[in-house]
């Protein structure tokens, strides 16, 4: 990328979400400092107090991950193994890139032209970024106080990690509810509904944006039972959810399961018929909801 002239990329990804490895071409954390020769303790007191975070990279990106031209900063850390996920070198916080929270900002404030102008803004992505809630709300409030329109792309898990001050500096919440029984959000994520739900509770009480967002899986998620089920979760946040996602599953992220040495368990299944994926969304459609 060019220093001082940023690109603007011609129009957002198809259906790959989660930084899949289309999308980190051009991408990558050059020019971020690095500090890997921080002392380990002092290296974690800073990320405590959120002047120093991991991360595995960011880009520039129109038309995905929120409105506008946006900076999409990827997180390192993740509670959840979602079958399948784009992004398995995500999963540890030790695989990131320590980046400091002002050499971020400093990014952002380079940015901020094309922000306005594509009435844009930064997501902060993953991962998960609620892993790293301090780094989070630094840069969240940096954004914030350079009038940058601020976005966070979680699954809700740790929602509770956020406090009400950093809900304060968010505009938009890209919400990926996984799926709307508890069965299927285990087999599907390894870990509970119940937080995104109390998550997405809050968010809807606090009147701050949501795009949910689902991810429809053949033979895993694509039972006409669960989406039902995330749609009435989506209804009852239909205050705050101006839009709702179906994201069509495709095998993006194989590769890096296999580099990792990670047992991929998806390797068989196909991507949705587009007839699956148009009555899957007309089922949110059926609730009122706005479907893209
Ligand atoms: S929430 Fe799931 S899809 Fe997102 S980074 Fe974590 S494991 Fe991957």
């Amino acid at each position: 990328m060019t220093e001082g002239a940023p690109p603007v990329p011609a129009g957002g990804r198809d259906q790959d979400f989660l930084a899949p490895a289309a999308r980190l071409r051009g991408a990558g954390i050059g020019g971020l400092e690095q500090l890997s020769d921080l002392e380990r303790s002092e290296r974690l007191r800073r990320m405590r107090e959120g002047t120093l975070g991991s991360i595995h990279s960011w880009e520039l990106v129109t038309a995905v991950d929120g409105p506008g031209t946006r900076m999409t900063v990827f997180f390192n850390g993740c509670p959840l193994r979602c079958l399948y996920c784009h992004n398995p070198d995500t999963f540890l916080m030790r695989d990131g890139e320590p980046v400091e929270s002002d050499e971020l900002l400093r990014r952002m404030r380079r940015y901020r032209r094309v922000f306005r102008a594509s009435r844009g803004g930064i997501t902060l992505s993953g991962g998960e970024v609620l892993m790293q809630p301090a780094f989070a709300a630094r840069l969240l409030s940096g954004a914030k106080e350079m009038g940058i329109h601020t976005c966070l792309d979680t699954s809700g898990y740790l929602g509770a990690n956020a406090s009400e001050e950093m809900l304060d500096d968010v505009d938009l919440v890209l919400l990926d509810v996984k799926s709307g029984d508890e069965q299927t959000y285990s087999r599907v994520t390894g870990r509970e509904l119940a937080p995104t739900i109390a998550f997405g509770d809050r968010l809807a009480a606090k009147g701050i944006e949501i795009w949910a967002r689902f991810v429809l899986v053949p033979g895993l998620t694509d039972d006409p039972a669960n989406v039902e089920r995330v749609a009435r979760l989506v209804e009852r946040w239909s205050s705050a959810v101006s839009r709702v996602e179906v994201l069509p599953f495709h095998q993006m992220g194989a590769d890096k399961w296999d580099a990792l040495g990670l047992d991929y368990r998806l390797r068989d299944t196909r991507p949705p018929e587009p007839e699956l994926v148009e009555h899957t969304r007309a089922i949110f459609r059926a609730h009122g909801m706005t479907v893209h």
